[in-house]
């Protein structure tokens, strides 16, 4: 788990992040396949900086270690959310899976405030 703390990361995190109703959306750099990225100090080679995927920080941070192997689902298929509640660990079978059947989740984490608006 990378310390938030390393680099002062935990503040250049908030300073990207923008509370929505609905998700908190990173506003920052995006990496491959349109998830938001930042640079974490010193990568396993001491040298530099290596780019950390924010969802998947957001969710050691906030849940807990991501089991080895498994990749992050946005339930709310939102990309460049890095709400906690959003994002699920999942194995890579069955992030595909979820992808190729479509579906509508969103309601899963509205309140009923919500949906009346
Ligand atoms: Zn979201």
């Amino acid at each position: 788990m990378i310390d938030p703390l390393n680099g002062s990361l935990w503040y250049r995190f908030w300073d990207k992040v923008e509370i929505t109703n609905t998700c908190w959306l990173w506003v920052g750099a995006k990496g491959d396949h349109g998830y938001g990225a930042i640079g974490v100090n010193g990568a396993r080679s001491s040298k530099g900086r290596k780019n950390c995927y924010v969802h998947r920080l957001s969710y050691e941070w906030f849940v807990g270690p991501i089991p080895k192997d498994l990749v992050i689902d946005h339930l709310c298929e939102t990309r460049n959310c890095v709400c906690p509640e959003h994002l699920e660990p999942v194995t890579r079978i069955e992030n595909m899976r979820r992808g190729m059947l479509g579906r509508d989740k969103k309601g899963k984490f509205c309140s009923k405030e919500d949906l009346e608006e």
